[in-house]
Protein backbone atom coordinates (compact mmCIF):
# COMPACT_ATOMS: atom_id res chain seq x y z
CA UNK A 1 0.00 0.00 0.00
CA UNK A 2 1.50 2.83 -0.82
CA UNK A 3 2.14 5.32 2.30
CA UNK A 4 2.18 9.51 2.20
CA UNK A 5 3.78 11.21 4.85
CA UNK A 6 1.76 14.31 5.82
CA UNK A 7 3.68 17.73 7.50
CA UNK A 8 2.97 20.53 9.17
CA UNK A 9 -0.79 19.22 9.25
CA UNK A 10 -3.60 20.44 11.53
CA UNK A 11 -6.81 18.78 12.88
CA UNK A 12 -8.37 21.03 10.02
CA UNK A 13 -6.59 19.56 6.84
CA UNK A 14 -6.43 16.39 8.52
CA UNK A 15 -10.24 15.82 8.50
CA UNK A 16 -10.62 16.73 4.61
CA UNK A 17 -7.90 13.90 3.68
CA UNK A 18 -9.08 11.86 5.73
CA UNK A 19 -12.51 12.05 4.15
CA UNK A 20 -11.15 12.28 0.72
CA UNK A 21 -8.99 9.39 1.27
CA UNK A 22 -12.18 7.13 1.51
CA UNK A 23 -12.03 6.81 -2.04
CA UNK A 24 -8.65 5.65 -2.39
CA UNK A 25 -7.25 3.82 0.99
CA UNK A 26 -3.90 5.13 1.36
CA UNK A 27 -1.63 5.18 4.80
CA UNK A 28 -1.81 8.43 5.37
CA UNK A 29 0.76 9.04 8.16
CA UNK A 30 0.25 12.68 9.43
CA UNK A 31 3.01 14.74 11.19
CA UNK A 32 2.50 17.80 13.23
CA UNK A 33 6.48 18.99 12.57
CA UNK A 34 7.11 21.40 9.52
CA UNK A 35 9.51 19.59 7.17
CA UNK A 36 13.02 20.75 7.40
CA UNK A 37 16.15 18.69 7.62
CA UNK A 38 15.52 17.74 11.15
CA UNK A 39 12.24 15.92 10.26
CA UNK A 40 12.72 14.57 6.95
CA UNK A 41 13.65 11.43 7.87
CA UNK A 42 9.92 11.00 9.44
CA UNK A 43 9.20 10.12 5.86
CA UNK A 44 11.26 6.67 6.12
CA UNK A 45 8.96 3.83 4.70
CA UNK A 46 7.11 6.63 2.58
CA UNK A 47 6.59 6.73 -1.12
CA UNK A 48 4.93 10.20 -0.66
CA UNK A 49 5.70 13.22 0.70
CA UNK A 50 2.67 15.86 1.15
CA UNK A 51 3.71 19.59 2.34
CA UNK A 52 2.43 22.79 2.71
CA UNK A 53 3.19 26.93 2.49
CA UNK A 54 5.92 26.71 5.22
CA UNK A 55 7.53 23.37 4.86
CA UNK A 56 11.46 23.71 3.70
CA UNK A 57 11.75 21.76 0.53
CA UNK A 58 15.73 23.00 -0.04
CA UNK A 59 18.21 21.15 -1.37
CA UNK A 60 19.48 19.47 1.33
CA UNK A 61 15.81 18.40 2.40
CA UNK A 62 15.17 17.03 -1.06
CA UNK A 63 18.56 14.99 -0.92
CA UNK A 64 17.21 13.54 2.49
CA UNK A 65 13.66 12.55 1.21
CA UNK A 66 15.60 10.99 -2.45
CA UNK A 67 18.05 8.82 -0.04
CA UNK A 68 14.87 7.78 1.37
CA UNK A 69 13.60 6.43 -1.92
CA UNK A 70 10.43 9.09 -1.98
CA UNK A 71 9.01 9.36 -5.48
CA UNK A 72 6.79 12.10 -5.27
CA UNK A 73 6.84 15.23 -3.19
CA UNK A 74 2.58 16.53 -3.73
CA UNK A 75 2.53 20.08 -2.08
CA UNK A 76 -1.22 20.95 -0.94
CA UNK A 77 -0.97 24.27 -1.75
CA UNK A 78 -0.46 26.97 -4.75
CA UNK A 79 2.18 28.31 -3.88
CA UNK A 80 6.15 26.52 -4.25
CA UNK A 81 8.59 29.13 -3.47
CA UNK A 82 9.65 26.84 -0.62
CA UNK A 83 10.95 24.78 -3.09
CA UNK A 84 14.38 24.33 -4.82
CA UNK A 85 13.34 23.40 -8.06
CA UNK A 86 16.22 23.92 -10.00
CA UNK A 87 18.11 21.32 -7.64
CA UNK A 88 14.71 18.57 -7.84
CA UNK A 89 15.12 19.04 -11.50
CA UNK A 90 15.19 15.52 -13.14
CA UNK A 91 15.64 14.27 -9.45
CA UNK A 92 12.19 14.46 -8.05
CA UNK A 93 8.70 15.28 -9.24
CA UNK A 94 7.04 17.98 -7.68
CA UNK A 95 3.44 18.59 -7.97
CA UNK A 96 1.11 21.34 -6.75
CA UNK A 97 -3.05 22.16 -5.87
CA UNK A 98 -2.71 25.16 -8.66
CA UNK A 99 -6.26 26.35 -8.01
CA UNK A 100 -8.60 25.24 -4.74
CA UNK A 101 -11.36 28.28 -3.99
CA UNK A 102 -10.06 31.53 -5.10
CA UNK A 103 -12.98 32.90 -3.76
CA UNK A 104 -11.98 32.29 -0.22
CA UNK A 105 -8.46 34.21 -0.60
CA UNK A 106 -10.32 36.63 -2.51
CA UNK A 107 -13.32 37.13 -0.08
CA UNK A 108 -10.78 37.15 2.79
CA UNK A 109 -8.63 40.04 1.28
CA UNK A 110 -11.95 42.02 1.06
CA UNK A 111 -12.67 41.35 4.76
CA UNK A 112 -9.66 42.33 6.21
CA UNK A 113 -9.93 45.68 3.87
CA UNK A 114 -13.30 46.19 5.27
CA UNK A 115 -12.27 45.52 9.15
CA UNK A 116 -9.61 47.68 8.68
CA UNK A 117 -11.15 50.34 6.99
CA UNK A 118 -14.30 50.44 8.93
CA UNK A 119 -12.26 49.94 12.47
CA UNK A 120 -14.78 46.30 12.74
CA UNK A 121 -11.63 45.14 15.53
CA UNK A 122 -12.27 47.77 17.34
CA UNK A 123 -15.85 47.72 17.45
CA UNK A 124 -16.20 44.16 18.22
CA UNK A 125 -14.06 44.83 21.59
CA UNK A 126 -16.03 48.23 22.28
CA UNK A 127 -19.33 46.91 22.59
CA UNK A 128 -18.46 43.68 24.19
CA UNK A 129 -17.02 45.92 27.07
CA UNK A 130 -20.61 48.13 26.90
CA UNK A 131 -18.63 50.67 25.25
CA UNK A 132 -20.91 52.06 22.76
CA UNK A 133 -18.67 55.10 21.86
CA UNK A 134 -17.57 55.63 18.18
CA UNK A 135 -15.05 57.78 18.82
CA UNK A 136 -12.16 56.92 15.89
CA UNK A 137 -14.45 54.61 13.82
CA UNK A 138 -14.56 56.92 11.37
CA UNK A 139 -13.63 54.68 8.21
CA UNK A 140 -14.06 55.92 4.47
CA UNK A 141 -16.70 55.02 1.73
CA UNK A 142 -15.02 52.23 -0.73
CA UNK A 143 -17.41 53.12 -3.19
CA UNK A 144 -15.82 55.39 -6.10
CA UNK A 145 -12.04 54.37 -4.49
CA UNK A 146 -8.88 52.91 -6.36
CA UNK A 147 -7.68 50.32 -5.86
CA UNK A 148 -4.47 48.83 -7.39
CA UNK A 149 -4.53 45.17 -8.10
CA UNK A 150 -1.46 43.65 -8.70
CA UNK A 151 -1.89 40.07 -10.27
CA UNK A 152 -4.71 39.16 -12.07
CA UNK A 153 -4.81 35.63 -11.69
CA UNK A 154 -7.21 33.46 -10.38
CA UNK A 155 -7.74 35.40 -7.14
CA UNK A 156 -6.84 38.83 -8.41
CA UNK A 157 -9.79 38.24 -10.50
CA UNK A 158 -11.79 37.37 -7.92
CA UNK A 159 -10.99 40.31 -5.86
CA UNK A 160 -11.59 42.59 -8.84
CA UNK A 161 -14.74 41.13 -9.16
CA UNK A 162 -15.52 41.49 -5.70
CA UNK A 163 -14.28 45.75 -5.39
CA UNK A 164 -16.56 46.13 -8.27
CA UNK A 165 -19.48 45.19 -6.82
CA UNK A 166 -18.04 47.82 -4.29
CA UNK A 167 -18.52 50.56 -7.21
CA UNK A 168 -14.83 51.00 -7.06
CA UNK A 169 -12.13 51.85 -9.70
CA UNK A 170 -9.77 48.84 -10.65
CA UNK A 171 -6.36 49.34 -12.22
CA UNK A 172 -4.55 46.39 -13.01
CA UNK A 173 -0.59 45.52 -12.89
CA UNK A 174 0.46 42.08 -14.50
CA UNK A 175 3.74 41.23 -16.34
CA UNK A 176 1.10 38.69 -18.60
CA UNK A 177 -1.86 40.87 -18.76
CA UNK A 178 -5.26 38.84 -19.53
CA UNK A 179 -6.31 41.54 -22.56
CA UNK A 180 -9.42 39.48 -22.71
CA UNK A 181 -10.63 40.44 -19.26
CA UNK A 182 -11.23 44.07 -20.10
CA UNK A 183 -9.46 45.35 -16.93
CA UNK A 184 -7.99 48.51 -17.22
CA UNK A 185 -3.84 46.94 -17.08
CA UNK A 186 -1.37 49.87 -15.74
CA UNK A 187 2.12 50.50 -15.23
CA UNK A 188 3.30 49.18 -11.89
CA UNK A 189 4.91 52.81 -11.13
CA UNK A 190 1.13 54.47 -12.00
CA UNK A 191 -0.73 51.36 -9.81
CA UNK A 192 1.16 52.70 -6.66
CA UNK A 193 0.72 56.84 -7.20
CA UNK A 194 -3.28 56.64 -8.10
CA UNK A 195 -4.61 54.00 -5.67
CA UNK A 196 -6.29 54.41 -2.47
CA UNK A 197 -5.81 50.64 -1.66
CA UNK A 198 -3.14 48.11 -3.18
CA UNK A 199 -3.90 44.51 -3.10
CA UNK A 200 -1.65 41.81 -3.73
CA UNK A 201 -2.14 38.86 -5.72
CA UNK A 202 1.12 37.37 -7.61
CA UNK A 203 3.66 34.59 -6.51
CA UNK A 204 6.40 35.20 -4.98
CA UNK A 205 9.65 34.81 -7.25
CA UNK A 206 13.34 35.81 -7.04
CA UNK A 207 12.43 38.53 -9.42
CA UNK A 208 9.35 39.91 -7.17
CA UNK A 209 11.11 39.55 -3.72
CA UNK A 210 10.12 42.74 -2.09
CA UNK A 211 8.39 44.25 -5.15
CA UNK A 212 7.35 46.66 -2.32
CA UNK A 213 10.28 48.29 -0.59
CA UNK A 214 10.94 51.80 0.82
CA UNK A 215 10.89 53.20 -3.55
CA UNK A 216 7.38 51.58 -4.01
CA UNK A 217 6.02 52.90 -0.52
CA UNK A 218 7.23 56.32 -1.57
CA UNK A 219 5.64 56.43 -4.74
CA UNK A 220 2.09 55.31 -2.83
CA UNK A 221 -1.16 57.50 -2.08
CA UNK A 222 -0.61 59.35 1.42
CA UNK A 223 -3.12 57.51 3.21
CA UNK A 224 -2.97 54.21 1.24
CA UNK A 225 -4.56 50.98 2.33
CA UNK A 226 -1.45 47.89 1.79
CA UNK A 227 -3.35 44.74 1.65
CA UNK A 228 -1.38 41.04 1.31
CA UNK A 229 -2.88 37.90 1.07
CA UNK A 230 0.09 36.21 -1.50
CA UNK A 231 3.30 35.65 0.16
CA UNK A 232 4.74 37.47 2.95
CA UNK A 233 8.52 38.22 1.60
CA UNK A 234 6.55 40.40 -1.76
CA UNK A 235 7.06 42.95 0.91
CA UNK A 236 9.90 44.78 2.95
CA UNK A 237 8.66 44.38 6.17
CA UNK A 238 11.10 47.23 7.34
CA UNK A 239 9.78 49.85 4.88
CA UNK A 240 6.26 48.79 5.37
CA UNK A 241 6.35 49.43 9.46
CA UNK A 242 8.45 53.05 8.18
CA UNK A 243 5.60 53.83 5.86
CA UNK A 244 2.97 53.23 8.63
CA UNK A 245 5.11 55.10 11.74
CA UNK A 246 4.78 57.79 9.06
CA UNK A 247 1.48 57.51 8.05
CA UNK A 248 1.94 57.59 4.48
CA UNK A 249 0.46 53.83 4.81
CA UNK A 250 -3.31 54.31 7.00
CA UNK A 251 -3.41 50.36 7.39
CA UNK A 252 -2.10 47.28 6.39
CA UNK A 253 -3.58 43.87 6.22
CA UNK A 254 -1.66 41.22 6.16
CA UNK A 255 -2.28 37.21 5.89
CA UNK A 256 1.28 36.15 5.05
CA UNK A 257 4.63 37.96 6.82
CA UNK A 258 7.86 37.20 5.78
CA UNK A 259 9.36 35.55 8.74
CA UNK A 260 5.83 33.61 9.59
CA UNK A 261 7.42 30.10 9.23
CA UNK A 262 7.81 28.74 12.87
CA UNK A 263 5.54 31.58 14.00
CA UNK A 264 1.55 31.10 12.09
CA UNK A 265 -0.09 28.18 12.50
CA UNK A 266 1.08 27.76 15.43
CA UNK A 267 -0.13 28.87 19.53
CA UNK A 268 2.43 31.43 20.50
CA UNK A 269 1.26 32.61 23.44
CA UNK A 270 3.39 31.19 25.90
CA UNK A 271 6.56 32.45 24.23
CA UNK A 272 8.59 35.56 24.55
CA UNK A 273 8.55 36.74 20.56
CA UNK A 274 11.86 37.41 19.39
CA UNK A 275 11.06 39.15 16.04
CA UNK A 276 10.93 43.12 16.98
CA UNK A 277 8.91 43.62 13.33
CA UNK A 278 6.02 41.47 13.87
CA UNK A 279 5.70 42.45 17.89
CA UNK A 280 5.52 46.24 16.38
CA UNK A 281 3.08 45.61 13.57
CA UNK A 282 0.96 44.52 16.51
CA UNK A 283 1.00 47.38 18.85
CA UNK A 284 -0.59 49.15 16.10
CA UNK A 285 -4.39 49.41 15.59
CA UNK A 286 -3.70 50.02 12.18
CA UNK A 287 -2.33 46.76 11.17
CA UNK A 288 -4.26 43.44 11.31
CA UNK A 289 -2.65 40.22 10.51
CA UNK A 290 -4.26 36.58 10.00
CA UNK A 291 -2.31 34.01 10.54
CA UNK A 292 -1.92 33.06 6.57
CA UNK A 293 -6.04 32.01 6.61
CA UNK A 294 -7.02 33.30 3.96
CA UNK A 295 -7.31 30.09 2.26
CA UNK A 296 -9.16 28.11 5.00
CA UNK A 297 -12.82 27.79 3.70
CA UNK A 298 -14.25 24.30 4.22
CA UNK A 299 -14.74 24.49 0.14
CA UNK A 300 -11.03 25.22 -0.10
CA UNK A 301 -10.16 22.29 2.38
CA UNK A 302 -12.10 19.83 0.25
CA UNK A 303 -10.87 20.97 -3.26
CA UNK A 304 -7.41 21.07 -1.70
CA UNK A 305 -7.56 17.64 -0.42
CA UNK A 306 -9.28 16.05 -4.15
CA UNK A 307 -6.34 17.58 -5.96
CA UNK A 308 -3.83 16.57 -4.24
CA UNK A 309 -4.91 12.57 -3.58
CA UNK A 310 -5.64 13.25 -7.35
CA UNK A 311 -2.39 14.31 -8.37
CA UNK A 312 -1.09 11.95 -6.01
CA UNK A 313 -2.86 8.78 -7.62
CA UNK A 314 -2.37 10.09 -11.25
CA UNK A 315 1.74 9.67 -10.91
CA UNK A 316 1.52 6.89 -8.69
CA UNK A 317 -1.29 4.26 -10.01
CA UNK A 318 -0.98 5.87 -13.97
CA UNK A 319 2.47 7.75 -13.59
CA UNK A 320 1.41 10.71 -15.40
CA UNK A 321 2.11 13.92 -13.80
CA UNK A 322 -0.45 16.67 -13.14
CA UNK A 323 0.41 20.37 -11.92
CA UNK A 324 3.59 19.50 -11.61
CA UNK A 325 5.39 22.78 -11.14
CA UNK A 326 9.02 22.98 -12.93
CA UNK A 327 11.76 25.68 -12.94
CA UNK A 328 10.99 27.48 -15.19
CA UNK A 329 7.31 29.02 -14.32
CA UNK A 330 8.87 29.88 -11.04
P1 LIG B 1 -2.32 32.60 -10.46
O1 LIG B 1 -1.16 31.81 -10.94
O2 LIG B 1 -3.69 32.23 -10.97
O3 LIG B 1 -2.10 34.15 -10.78
C1 LIG B 1 -0.94 34.84 -10.46
C2 LIG B 1 -0.86 36.06 -11.38
O4 LIG B 1 0.23 36.85 -10.94
C3 LIG B 1 -0.62 35.71 -12.84
O5 LIG B 1 -1.52 36.41 -13.67
C4 LIG B 1 0.82 36.19 -13.07
O6 LIG B 1 1.05 36.63 -14.40
C5 LIG B 1 0.90 37.34 -12.09
N1 LIG B 1 2.26 37.75 -11.74
C6 LIG B 1 3.40 37.03 -11.72
N2 LIG B 1 4.44 37.81 -11.32
C7 LIG B 1 3.92 39.04 -11.09
C8 LIG B 1 4.47 40.28 -10.67
N3 LIG B 1 5.77 40.41 -10.40
N4 LIG B 1 3.65 41.34 -10.55
C9 LIG B 1 2.33 41.24 -10.81
N5 LIG B 1 1.75 40.10 -11.23
C10 LIG B 1 2.54 39.01 -11.36
O7 LIG B 1 -2.27 32.53 -8.88
P2 LIG B 1 -3.47 32.71 -7.86
O8 LIG B 1 -4.17 31.41 -7.68
O9 LIG B 1 -4.25 33.91 -8.23
O10 LIG B 1 -2.66 32.94 -6.49
C11 LIG B 1 -1.87 34.10 -6.31
C12 LIG B 1 -1.01 33.92 -5.08
O11 LIG B 1 -1.83 33.89 -3.91
C13 LIG B 1 -0.28 32.56 -4.99
O12 LIG B 1 0.91 32.58 -5.73
C14 LIG B 1 -0.01 32.43 -3.52
O13 LIG B 1 1.23 33.03 -3.22
C15 LIG B 1 -1.12 33.24 -2.88
N6 LIG B 1 -2.06 32.41 -2.12
C16 LIG B 1 -2.25 32.71 -0.81
C17 LIG B 1 -3.12 31.96 -0.05
C18 LIG B 1 -3.40 32.29 1.39
O14 LIG B 1 -4.00 31.48 2.11
N7 LIG B 1 -2.99 33.45 1.89
C19 LIG B 1 -3.81 30.89 -0.64
C20 LIG B 1 -3.60 30.64 -1.99
C21 LIG B 1 -2.72 31.40 -2.72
Amino acid sequence: MIRISFYDTKPYDRQSFLEENQGYGYDIMFHEERLNEKTACFAKGSQVVCAFVNDNLSQEVLEQLIRLDIKLIAMRCAGFNNVDLAYAKGKIPIVRVPAYSPYAVAEHALGMLMTLNRKLHKAYIRTRDFNFSLDGLTGMDLHGKTVGVIGTGKIGQCFISICKGFGMEVLAYDPYPREDLGYHYVPFDYLLERSHVISLHCPLSKENYHLIDETAIEKMKSGVYLINTSRGALVDSVALLEGLLSKQIKGACLDVYEEEGGMFYEDNSHHIIQDEILSRFLTLPNVLITSHQAFLTQEALEGIASTTLKNIYAYMEENQLENQVQEEEK
